[in-house]
């Protein structure tokens, strides 16, 4: 298990007070606080290490490159790679499924040919595919979500078939917290000779993550989601593929011989890794990956189910909240999404706020879900490693804050 109250001491934002109370940070899944190790590791590039990568021969270039690439064997290590070089740094995950959608997208998807994804995609598993699809005159094609907030697998077969060109599926909803089957989607697409992406995005951080049981042959994550700074994605892609592919990006760094007509490319991952990459930002993720190292990725997981489960039986428990996806937490991470009845979920986010707690109100980037829920927004509390019990409760006192205040109003009004 995990002893939040000793975790909590190496996050420093944490030790403030938010409109005069302790802040509850609820808002993990849109990003996740740094601890002292990530920030300190940050600093001390700057003032010890600093210089640009791969084409310098002094020392200190010398070492940020070490630095920079020893970053690539612990990303690799994290998520189970056999090899680093298939692990390409981008900026985010928005990125690393916008590579994809370009360089391997425009190469094997064709008119006609068919793109699926589901329901609770995240826009930025969306609107690439529907870019390439324009390009390309390809189908869209979209997976359905069940009542229960999982993904409709009877509804997958039907849809993946001979015209399938590529699945790309999130491995955990960031609004619903539904973990998905992506070894078997993946079964599925590799059966008809698609190849799958998965958007790790909310499971890289929250799960361990072995990419080669999961089947897929593109995954894609975010290290300011998981303790790591911004600025800093990750694409992985399965042995060969992305050889294979076309560049992303031209520039300086993915080039072996430029000619005036044409150049030659580097070799794999630099190939993807055109101009000056985020250097700094990249090696102060490797301090992210060693701090959930050492709590490991089991003990993580552990915790969150515990935190999720506290948190869904304390929502439900309050009449006219309604909790969305899964409330089994063996089925699901800890995005929790809730709708309360007859206040707003901006309403409810602003008031809770004054009571320094702070979660997320909106469509959450995925608008086709909101449709499918049949809201037009939720509140979404989601958790990490630094949050406990306690902070569940001052969530539902500060939405007990929101239910009073509403309350009143309405006596108001009536009054009137
Ligand atoms: N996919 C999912 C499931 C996400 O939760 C997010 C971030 N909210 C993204 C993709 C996009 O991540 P980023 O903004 O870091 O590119």
């Amino acid at each position: 298990m995990l002893d939040v109250m000793r975790i909590r001491e190496d996050f420093p934002i944490l030790a403030q007070e938010v409109n005069g109370h302790p802040l509850v940070y609820l808002d993990n899944a849109a990003t996740t606080q740094k601890p002292r190790q990530v920030i300190e590791a940050l600093v001390r590039y700057y003032e010890t290490t600093n210089a640009n990568i791969h084409r310098g021969i002094h020392t200190l270039a010398v070492r940020a490159t070490e630095q920079y690439e020893a970053t690539r064997d612990a990303v690799a290590t994290h998520i189970g790679a056999i090899n680093a070089s298939d692990v390409v740094f981008t900026r985010n995950t928005t990125e690393s499924i916008n590579l994809v959608a370009r360089a391997w997208g425009d190469e094997h998807v064709g008119e006609g040919d068919e793109i699926v994804l589901s329901l609770m995609e995240h826009h930025s598993n969306i609107v690439p595919w529907q870019l390439l699809a324009r390009r390309k005159g390809a189908v869209l094609r979209y997976i359905n979500v069940t009542d229960e907030g999982e993904l409709d697998l009877d509804h997958a077969r039907a849809l993946i078939g001979p015209r399938t060109k590529i699945v790309s599926v999130v491995h955990m909803s960031n609004v619903l917290g539904t973990i998905n089957p992506v070894a078997e989607i993946a079964a599925m697409a590799r059966a008809h000779g698609a190849v799958t992406l998965v958007d790790g995005a909310q499971s890289a951080p929250h799960l361990p993550i072995d990419v080669s049981t999961l089947g897929c042959d593109f995954f894609a994550f975010s290290a300011h989601k998981m303790l790591g700074p911004t600025g800093v994605g990750v694409l992985w892609a399965k042995p060969g593929l992305l050889e294979a592919m076309q560049p992303f990006l031209g520039g300086g760094d993915m080039i072996s011989v430029v000619r005036p007509e044409a150049s030659t490319w580097a070799d794999v991952p630099h190939k993807f890794e055109a101009g000056t990459p985020n250097i700094a930002d990249v090696i102060a993720f490797s301090a992210a990956l060693d701090y959930l190292k050492a709590l490991g990725m089991t003990n993580v997981r552990e915790h969150e189910k515990q935190i999720t489960a506290a948190a869904i039986d304390a929502l439900m428990a309050v009449e006219g909240i309604r909790v969305h996806g899964p409330l089994d937490v063996e089925k699901r991470g800890g995005a929790v999404s809730f709708t309360v009845d007859g206040i707003h979920p901006h309403d409810i986010s602003t008031i809770v706020d004054q009571y320094g707690v702070a979660i997320r109100a909106g469509h959450h980037c995925a608008q086709l879900l909101m449709r499918r829920l049949e809201v037009p927004a939720t509140n979404r509390a989601s958790f990490y490693i630094y949050n406990h019990t306690g902070e569940v409760e001052a969530l539902i006192d500060a939405l007990d804050h929101a239910f009073r205040i509403f309350h009143r109003a309405e006596s108001r009004t009536a009054v009137r």
